[in-house]
């Protein structure tokens, strides 16, 4: 078995756009495993791809059901309002209160290439939409008014969080 560190704040793999994944091939359901494996350790309820260092559109998670992963997930409905505090496995120890739509539409595709469709809300819609924003580039203190961010910032700065992330080079492959 094998686990990724977790890329934090600071990564630059964390700020770019995910693209699409093109191919399912052996490699790319290993590493679904270790994600899944990654996200257990954490511990976390999802992990997207960028967050391990690796630029496609993907991400698995457990609600309590098991193990998922959606490949080229794509939002097409959300409405409503809701207020949650969400925390993010990159940004590690805080959390924040933050307003997103409360139910959401998602489509994407499986392992197997078959499509997917989840009709969500609350907890489930919130981490859907947080992993969303993972594949595009997008961090919880993005999501926070300006004021609120700048004292984001400032805690992460005071923390040390996202300091010299600066790593040898690979992708963080830890193996146990
Ligand atoms: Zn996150």
């Amino acid at each position: 078995m094998a686990s990724y560190d977790i890329r934090i704040i600071g990564d630059p793999v964390l700020r770019q756009r995910a693209r699409d994944v093109t191919e399912v091939d052996g490699a790319l359901v290993r590493m679904v495993d270790d994600m899944i494996e990654t996200m257990y350790e954490a511990p976390g309820i999802g992990v997207a791809a960028p967050q391990i260092g690796v630029q496609k559109k993907l991400f698995v998670w457990d609600l309590g059901d098991g193990p998922n992963a959606m490949i080229n997930p794509e939002l097409i409905e959300s409405d409503g309002e809701w207020t949650f505090d969400e925390g993010c496995l990159s940004v590690p120890g805080l959390s924040w209160e933050i307003v997103r739509p409360k139910r959401i539409h998602i489509v994407g595709r499986d392992l197997d290439g078959n499509e997917v469709s989840y009709e969500a809300d609350e907890f489930e819609a919130r981490m859907f939409q947080h992993e969303l924003d993972h594949l595009e580039g997008v961090l919880l203190v993005d999501r926070l008014d300006p004021d609120t961010r700048k004292e984001a910032l400032a805690t992460l700065r005071d923390l040390q969080i996202g300091v010299d992330r600066k790593r040898p080079g690979g992708l963080g492959l830890r193996l146990q």
